[in-house]
């Protein structure tokens, strides 16, 4: 069984302004299925044929990002996981759970905010920024390239892409600004709190 590209779960210029059309058409439609494709010609006839995307990652997971079966598996994770945790109008302090979640956690909302913007701004090169759940307990971590937080019993709930193609189109070198965006105006909440529930 091969891997296949999922469609975006909104139209491809739901995102505007803060992504446009154009940044989606490569993201998605270039990048996001070059590492579908990329996936499919090294899984073919391996012992990973039949695995989860994340089951190969975890299977990997001692060398993270140490052969191009891990990388473009995770990339083909990451990116559906991405386009998942935003919507159109999304963004800004959640209600209700979420937030009191956040709290009991960050101490607040823009404490959460600040340490995630710090995060994704922080981390040197291409990589991702995550909010995560472990043992019980939220936090912010970057990764760098293509790496997963799932080792040590670590539940993704949210991901920013910080690779330069995710924002460079409509924000140039500006990462700081497409993070921004990000946050107060993309994040699907209940995205974050579903990944939370099943954590
Ligand atoms: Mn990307």
């Amino acid at each position: 069984m091969s891997f296949t590209l999922p469609d975006l779960p909104y139209a491809i210029d739901a995102l505007e302004p803060h992504i446009s059309k154009r940044t989606l058409e490569f993201h998605h439609g270039k990048h996001h299925a070059g590492y579908v494709s990329n996936l499919n010609g090294l899984v073919e006839g391996t012992k990973h044929e039949s695995a989860s995307l994340l089951d190969i990652v975890r299977d990997l997971s001692d060398d993270p990002g140490g052969s191009a079966l891990y990388n473009n598996a995770a990339q083909t994770w990451n990116h559906t996981f991405f386009w998942d945790g935003m919507r159109p109008d999304g963004g800004g302090e959640p209600g209700g759970a979420m937030l009191d979640r956040l709290k009991k956690d960050f101490g607040s909302y823009d404490s959460f905010r600040d340490k995630f913007k710090q995060a994704a701004t922080g981390q040197f090169g291409s990589g991702w920024a995550w909010l995560i759940e472990s043992d019980g307990v939220l936090d912010v971590v970057s990764t760098g390239n293509a790496v997963v937080p799932v080792a040590d019993g670590r539940t993704p709930l949210l991901t920013c892409d910080v690779w330069e193609h995710a924002y460079y189109l409509d924000y140039q070198n500006a990462r700081a600004d497409f993070v921004d965006s990000f946050l107060d105006h993309l994040v699907n909440w209940d995205f974050v709190e579903s990944n939370l529930d099943a954590a």
